[in-house]
């Protein structure tokens, strides 16, 4: 059945903007359309605003802020391009990436100056891949602090945000011009609701086994960590509307998941100066490349699972993560007082775990680079107390999505705007590539509140100009 409606019944009432979504995307979306005086309504499955914003870490990566300033980080928006583009093997569209990061000094500002969102940066470790320390994230270091600060700016600016309001389906005309949206509400009922311009921050399809299946068949079993309700909407009717798709097997994966309890641990731990060992005791990779690719590498040990070893002093460093908080209040990390007392707890014979935390240790006092090549050098040593968490790999989010402009505008596959629509965050392609290993740590937010900002803003201009 199609979801691109072309009748002509009539809307109940018509917007200048509609945004389906209120994720980081449809949010910053919503904030930036009011600022440039137009009013823009976020339509959102949920009773409240959560998405997969609310699961993650809250981190957004961004150059030239002045929370770097005032940490005394210089940094600047061509090498954080670079460090993108080299994780994504030269992948990323040109366009996009100059606009994202570019535009994320200036988003991170905006929140914090204007929305009163405290951003700060996190200084004490660096995520791999990035060149300069330069995530940012509110006090909690949680996404669903994030979406809840957004949440307060956009009502303390006025903007209608729908809860409960599932969009089913787009009306269009002939020539892709999107005339409004039909609505499900949970009793059942439905609403057609008119716009002038349409923004889609409804975020990827991880949630949508089908679509996860043919796009990126090697997690088609695994644990989808992200929001359940991201269903792949905005791929769905982009194309029908004529929109070309892009790196759809594009996607962030994650291998800390705590096993079975479910929680993300910081990779923070690995790049400390921690590492991975599966059930017999073996690091088997690289854990230094990323943690999107460390998913497939984890899930494709013996029974799926991994052990991240560290230490005391690397635990003080993710304690300032709430999931990491949450991960110990839930029993999920072992602390030990020996080797010996590892191997037992961990059920790995005692030799093993001492050769492999002593040739680590050697690594780290010859500054080397091991088999897998990871760089050993400036790591601490790992000292008693041991730390350990049972981890798995996981999907947490779609990389893979519409193709857009600078301007967020949604392409059709010769490379024309389609004359209304706008795609941000998931529902946009990223800048991560085809596959896992091209996710450098923070691309998902980063085109979430970048393009979002842009996507509104674009929109709100577009319907001004409109007579
Ligand atoms: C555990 C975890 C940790 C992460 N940590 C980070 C991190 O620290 N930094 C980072 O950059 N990225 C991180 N990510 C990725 C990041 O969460 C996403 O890239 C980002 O949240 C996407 O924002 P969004 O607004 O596009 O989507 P979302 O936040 O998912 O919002 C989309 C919204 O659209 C709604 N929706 C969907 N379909 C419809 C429909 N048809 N009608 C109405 N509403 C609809 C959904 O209910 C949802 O609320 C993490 C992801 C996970 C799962």
């Amino acid at each position: 059945m199609s979801r691109i409606l072309t009748d002509d019944l009539p809307f109940a009432l018509t917007v200048p903007v509609a945004i389906v979504g209120g994720g980081a995307a449809g949010l910053c979306a919503a904030l930036a359309a009011k600022e440039a005086g137009v009013d823009a309504v976020v339509f959102e499955r949920d009773a409240l605003p959560q998405g997969s914003t609310a699961l993650s870490a809250g981190l957004i990566p961004a150059a030239g802020t002045a929370a770097q300033r005032a940490a005394g980080i210089a940094d600047s928006a061509a090498s954080f391009a670079r460090d993108i583009q080299a994780k994504a093997h030269g992948a990323a569209d040109p366009e996009v990436l100059a606009t994202v990061t570019q535009g994320a000094g200036p988003a991170i500002d905006w929140l914090t100056e204007r929305h009163g969102l405290a951003f700060t940066v996190i200084a004490d470790f660096s995520y791999p891949g990035h060149s300069a320390r330069r995530m940012h994230g509110l006090a909690s270091r949680s996404g669903a602090e994030l979406v809840d600060r957004l949440r307060a700016a956009a009502e303390a600016a006025g903007i209608d945000i729908v809860g409960a309001a599932h969009v089913t389906a787009l009306v269009a005309a002939p020539d892709g011009r999107v005339r409004g949206l039909v609505v499900a509400r949970p009793d059942g009922s439905e609403e057609r609701i008119g716009c002038d311009a349409l923004v889609l921050a409804c975020n990827g399809y991880g949630g949508n086994k089908t679509l996860v299946a043919e796009h990126i068949p090697a997690l088609k079993d695994a644990l989808y960590f992200g929001h359940p309700g991201n269903q792949g909407d905005a791929v769905i009717w982009g194309q029908e509307l004529g929109a070309a798709l892009r790196h759809m097997s594009g996607h962030q994966g994650h291998g800390s998941v705590a096993h079975p309890h479910g929680i993300l641990v910081s990779w923070a731990v690995i790049m400390e100066g921690g590492c991975q060992v599966n059930a017999l005791g073996e690091r088997f990779w690289n854990e230094a490349s990323g943690y999107s690719e460390a998913a497939l590498a984890v899930l494709g040990q013996p029974g799926g699972i991994a052990w991240d070893l560290f230490d005391a002093r690397i635990a003080g460093i993710a304690r300032q993560f709430e999931d990491f908080r949450r991960a110990e209040a839930a029993g999920a990390v072992l602390q030990v007082e020996s080797m010996d007392e590892l191997a037992t707890r961990i059920s790995i014979p005692r030799q093993v775990i001492r050769a492999t935390l002593e040739s680590i240790a050697d690594l780290k006092r010859r500054r080397a680079t091991d088999g897998f090549g990871r760089d050993w050098s400036g790591l601490p040593d790992l000292a008693p107390p041991y730390l350990a968490v049972k981890v798995t790999g996981a999907l947490f989010h779609t990389q893979g999505g519409l193709a857009v402009d600078g301007a967020a505008r949604v392409l059709r596959s010769d490379g024309r705007p389609l004359p209304n629509l706008f795609a941000a965050g998931g529902a946009a392609v990223g800048v991560s590539g085809p596959d896992a290993a091209g996710y450098l740590s923070g691309n998902g937010l980063l085109t979430a509140v970048v393009l979002g900002r842009i996507a509104g803003a674009d929109a709100a201009r577009l319907v001004s100009a409109e007579p």
